[in-house]
């Protein structure tokens, strides 16, 4: 029986195995990929949280529901609940869970799977597990950034990886090597992607970086490998990490677009150059 404190970083969100005190440190947050805070690393707890913050619901499309913590807490990402004829998918996840949470959620079906897009959306994944009694699929290539391991945590190998019928997890890789996307084949189709190919703020691009706060771009080779597995789905939403990160329309051609503009940009001549 593990005694103690889920301690949850307060820069990341990332939710850590009980213990008696803090950790000393967040491995997610030393990563050259983040970045621990001026004043020093914080923690919080789940008790803690739920005095600030709540969890906040709005329908982002049909069958979609978006879920985040009001105020911001982290690095601010929703998670989406996807309901399909098979079952609910929670897509990322973020880092509290609160009963009136569990109570929508359950009245909506429950959820089936969880699936997280890179660890940085980690969070409280295993207190979501436990809550709805299904497994969280993480992505083998970065089994070393799960802070709190948990028998609900399936790890997936390979390319793609199917959830439920219409819902299949891609490896994208990227920002983190078992970098995942969600792609989902109702309506016209639709990507998920958290900040594996980020939504721009113009909602009109994606784009890829190794460290977003940090300022690393890719190798433009690493981005025409995603750009050739994005090319091979059909979708046209793109949900990217933030409530307002959505390209509704015309998603495969901005994603095809927004790769050539970045090796442009990266190798010369430019990212205005046809
Ligand atoms: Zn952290």
């Amino acid at each position: 029986m593990t005694t103690g404190t889920a301690f949850i970083c307060a820069t990341c969100g990332t939710q850590h195995a009980p213990s008696a005190a803090p950790p000393a440190s967040c491995a997610i947050c030393e990563d050259p990929r983040q970045w621990v805070p001026a004043a020093g690393q914080q923690w919080t707890t789940t008790e803690a949280l739920a005095r600030r913050h709540a969890v906040g619901w709005r329908e982002v499309a049909p069958d979609l529901l978006g879920c985040g913590l009001f105020p911001d807490f982290g690095i601010a990402q929703r998670a989406l609940l996807l309901r399909t004829p098979a079952g609910n998918v929670l897509w990322d996840c973020v880092a509290l869970i609160d009963p009136a949470t569990i109570a929508i959620v359950r009245a909506l079906g429950g959820i089936d799977a969880i699936a997280i897009s890179h660890p940085h959306y980690y969070a409280s994944m295993v207190d979501w597990a436990r809550a709805f009694g299904c497994p969280v699929l993480l992505h083998e290539a970065d089994r070393r950034w799960v802070m709190r391991p948990d028998p609900a945590i399936r790890f997936w190998e390979g390319e793609s990886h199917p959830v439920l019928p219409g819902v299949t997890l891609h490896r994208l890789g990227g920002h983190y090597a078992g970098g995942t996307i969600l792609h989902w084949s109702a309506g016209q189709g639709a990507i998920m992607t958290g900040d594996i190919a980020s939504v721009a703020p113009d909602r009109r691009h994606v784009s890829f970086m190794w460290s977003f706060p940090n300022w690393v771009p890719l190798p433009a080779a690493e981005v025409a490998r995603m750009g050739a597995v994005l090319d091979g789905l059909d979708f046209e939403a793109v949900y990217g990490a933030w409530w307002d990160r959505v390209i509704p329309a015309g998603g495969k051609a901005a994603v095809r677009a927004s790769v050539a503009r970045y090796i442009r940009a990266v190798t010369g001549p430019g990212p205005l150059a046809d």
